[in-house]
């Protein structure tokens, strides 16, 4: 008789916990169960159910909370793979993988109980007790909270809320509690509600129309009979138009789900081109030969950019529908815009689940049970789509597969690529990468057959490739005699473009204004008050601004350190070469696309539909405008310091500067004029600025994997990072150190271990950094040092939470 379930729990331990199920409630494996916690109660997944009696005292689970399992066999195989390859936390492992925060967030808060409120009655007649040992200032604070809580009745606050308005503090509370005052419970979240918009929905265009009213239909029918109502305003037209269209029943409002299915944009007319030339034939047929065998295999795409392997996957999955079966598309975060979305819900109807950031946690948990009701079986959306719980999975496709975006920063630190293989490989699937520039890794497994390689060598149409010239900016300072942003050479052929109203992109890959403020004084740099960062000016918004933790100052008039007015302004951000482009070219006109002016998908899909309508003329960007858009008028492209990633400590370094590179290129000449590009750089001779010129990926890789294999780096060793962290400088010091000695004296046959040594960014929001690199050629050992090590650690009481396991990590900084 099964009394006993295993359940994990969304906490930071390496563990499942064991609960006495009462009589009657046996839970199903991969159901979620409420159950005590500590103080609290969580919500968690069954992982077992058994009879092995522990040695601990059990507590009850509370309640069933499913009837049917949430993440079944195959999910959960996957989880448990992901916990033991990253070393995560099992019940962390599943959080991630079930978009049901809104059922899933704890809530921790308070109630008046029947004793508190005694307490609270005594209180006002008799002031203090003689045994009290609180001072009258703790005594008067706990009165307050009885008193609040008193009068919402039988009401439940916040612990948030409470404090605030209490000034009680955690102690305070826990006290209470104790003392069987209040009660202390966690309650789900309340859902949030769902986003709406505003959408004018077409009904009619017969009868008379003035040439307003003549607008506004002509507008909407263009943009398929329905459009938010906030677009037609921009339309120079009076606001009463729209309102006389709907009195006389042409034209009919309504509340939508503020969704991505309506683009703000003109529809392309066909949105999607099925015509194949042969190579794009090829690889369809051999992706759904794999399909139909219904066993695992893999697939590496790579086709050049502009060689339309988006195409192959939206025909791939439209077989793949039509066989009833169901498949994942996974792109990178910013892959996902509204007119992406309209063409794929134009393809693939409601049968399609697009997974975005935009969404609300209750919109993603309702996306998530539509697709596990069977309701949509194709699922496009970014990393964590990767979890989608369909049924009968025969493929997904991993676009732009070498994106960073697919490493998650935060515990569990999965790959959503390596994640897709697995469970393609779980459940007898296909696995497509794709990609103009694939990662190392993928390249070599296809090389060595664990893939099957699929070229697409030629743009669409035959287009050319851009050619690419490379400017030395050595040689350019030493002939101009100044440090140059923009050389001579590619400010001639801006100015030629604009001349013939062709488009250009010029890519600077850092954001604001200058990043670096020194005093020429003292020499003091001014860093952020958390990082050992420096600050960047941003020169609009008036302020000093740390990029990796969002730390503001103003912006400073003399040195914070010698009170002198020198105070240099260095270097140059997209803000600044935005204004120098403008000061270089005043007639043309320029926008800017970064994380400054991009604050959402709209907005980047608004430049860059002004940018396909021909309304502007030069875009700067971050690596934001390098990422698979396809402008048909951009016939340069632009590279400033964009090798500036060469300089740093990571041995990914060249790699992810070859991409960027390849990719920005990949911009150029994707319409009927062929493209251009001028590569800006200070390290002319290095093997990433020359196989990218040359557009040789095979070059490339082969002299990469050479230094990868001289330096037991990955794809030739496993490798992971292990960070030691503190907001106490000693803390960090002492364990780092500690377990530094362990490794030392342990002794790991066949593990390399680097380290302790600061990390390239040595303090980080607040918290002091030490790292190990780890390499092995084995898995299993290198994994089984880190299981070791957290034992270790664990004995040696360093909390969990600050010692960061990243196992295949994509930034070792
Ligand atoms: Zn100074
Ligand atoms: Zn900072």
């Amino acid at each position: 008789m099964a009394e006993f379930c295993d359940v994990a729990l969304a906490v930071p331990l390496d563990m499942a916990f064991t609960y006495r199920v009462p009589n009657g409630a046996i839970p199903t494996i991969g159901a979620r169960v409420l159950v005590p916690f500590r103080q609290q109660r969580m919500m968690g997944i069954v992982l077992e159910v058994h009879d092995r009696k522990p040695d601990l005292v059990t507590r009850n689970i509370l309640s069933v909370v499913d009837s049917a399992p949430v993440l079944d066999d195959r999910l959960l195989r996957l989880g448990r793979w992901i916990s033991d390859y990253y070393l995560a936390p099992i019940g962390e492992v599943f959080r991630s993988m079930l978009p049901l925060v809104a059922e899933f967030k704890r809530i921790v808060g308070y109630r008046i109980t029947e004793r508190g409120t005694m307490a609270l009655h005594l209180a006002g007649m008799s002031g203090s007790s003689a045994r009290s040992q609180r001072t009258p200032e703790e005594q008067a604070v706990e009165f307050r909270v009885l008193d609040y809580l008193a009068a919402l009745g039988d009401g439940f606050v916040r612990e948030q809320s409470l404090r605030q308005a209490t000034g009680a503090s955690r102690d305070i509370l826990v006290n209470m509690a104790r003392k069987k005052w209040i009660a202390r419970e966690d309650v789900s979240a309340q859902q949030d509600a769902t986003r709406t918009v505003r959408v004018a929905m077409l009904k009619s265009a017969e009868g008379k129309l003035n040439s307003n009213q003549q607008t506004i239909i002509e507008t909407m029918a263009a943009a398929g009979g329905k459009i938010p109502v906030d677009a037609l305003q921009s339309l120079e037209v009076p606001r009463s138009t729209l309102g006389t269209l709907v009195r006389r029943g042409m034209v009919e409002l309504m509340e939508e789900p503020a969704d991505f299915t309506i683009s703000r944009s003109k529809p392309r007319g066909t949105p999607f081109e099925f015509e194949f030339n042969q190579s794009q034939k090829n690889a369809l047929a051999c992706l759904l030969e794999k399909v139909e065998s219904r066993r695992f295999s893999g697939m590496l795409l790579h086709g050049v950019t502009g060689s339309g392997k988006t195409a192959v996957y939206l025909a791939g999955m439209r077989s793949i529908l039509e066989a009833g079966r169901s498949a994942i598309l996974l792109v990178p975060e910013i892959g996902l815009t509204p007119a992406v979305a309209a063409d794929l819900h134009q393809i693939f109807g409601d049968e399609v689940a697009i997974l975005h950031s935009a969404l609300s946690d209750r919109e993603r948990a309702d996306q998530w049970h539509r697709i596990k009701r069977g309701e949509a079986r194709m699922v496009v959306g970014t990393r964590s789509a990767v979890f989608a719980p369909v049924a009968d999975l025969a493929l997904i496709i991993v676009d732009e597969e070498h994106d960073g975006s697919y490493k998650q920063e935060e515990t569990p630190r999965y790959h959503a690529r390596d994640v897709a293989v697995m469970r393609a490989k779980m459940s007898d699937a296909v696995v497509v990468l794709g990609s103009a520039t694939p990662s190392l890794e993928s390249y070599f497994n296809a090389k060595k057959s664990k893939y099957a390689l699929i070229e697409l060598p030629d743009r669409v149409e035959r287009r050319p490739l851009p050619e690419v010239e490379i400017v030395d900016m050595r040689v350019e300072f030493q002939e101009t005699g100044h440090e140059q942003v923009i050389s001579r050479k590619l400010s001639e052929e801006i100015q030629q473009r604009l001349a013939r109203k062709e488009q250009v992109m010029v890519l600077l890959n850092r954001r604001g204004y200058s990043p670096v403020v020194l005093c020429r004084t003292c020499g003091k740099k001014l860093e952020c008050k958390n990082c050992a960062i420096a600050l960047t000016h941003h020169k609009r918004e008036h302020k000093m601004v740390c990029h990796y933790c969002g730390y503001i100052a103003p912006v400073p008039k003399s040195c914070v350190q010698c009170g002198s007015e020198y105070v240099y302004f260095l270097g140059t951000g997209s803000e600044k070469l935005e204004e120098l482009l403008h000061s270089m070219f005043p007639q043309a006109r320029i926008a800017r696309l970064d994380r400054d002016t991009v604050r959402g998908h709209e907005d980047f899909e608004r430049t860059l539909n002004a940018l396909n309508e021909g309304e502007l003329d030069l875009i700067v960007g971050t690596q934001m405008i390098a990422k698979g858009h396809d402008i048909h008028g951009v016939t340069l492209v632009g590279v400033v310091g964009a090798d500036v990633a060469l300089g740093l400590p990571d041995f990914r370094a060249a790699e992810r500067t070859f991409q960027l590179l390849t990719q920005v290129a990949g911009r150029a000449g994707r319409g009927q004029s062929p493209g251009k590009v001028i590569l800006q750089t200070y390290f002319q001779d290095h093997y990433a600025v020359q196989y990218a010129a040359r557009h040789d990926f095979v070059g490339f890789y082969e002299k990469e994997l050479r230094f990868r294999s001289w330096m037991h780096y990955p794809p030739y060793s496993a490798l992971a990072n292990v960070l030691v962290r503190s907001g106490n400088l000693d803390d960090a010091l002492t364990w780092s150190g500690s377990i530094g000695k362990w490794f030392d004296q342990t002794r790991h046959e066949g593990v390399r271990v680097l380290g302790p040594a600061a990390a390239p960014i040595m303090r980080l929001k607040r918290d002091y950094r030490y790292h190990f690199v780890l390499k092995s050629p084995s898995r299993e050992k290198l994994n089984g040092t880190l299981r070791a090590m957290l034992g270790y650690a664990a004995k040696e009481k360093i909390p969990r939470t600050q010692i960061v396991v990243d196992v295949d990590a994509v930034w070792l900084m």
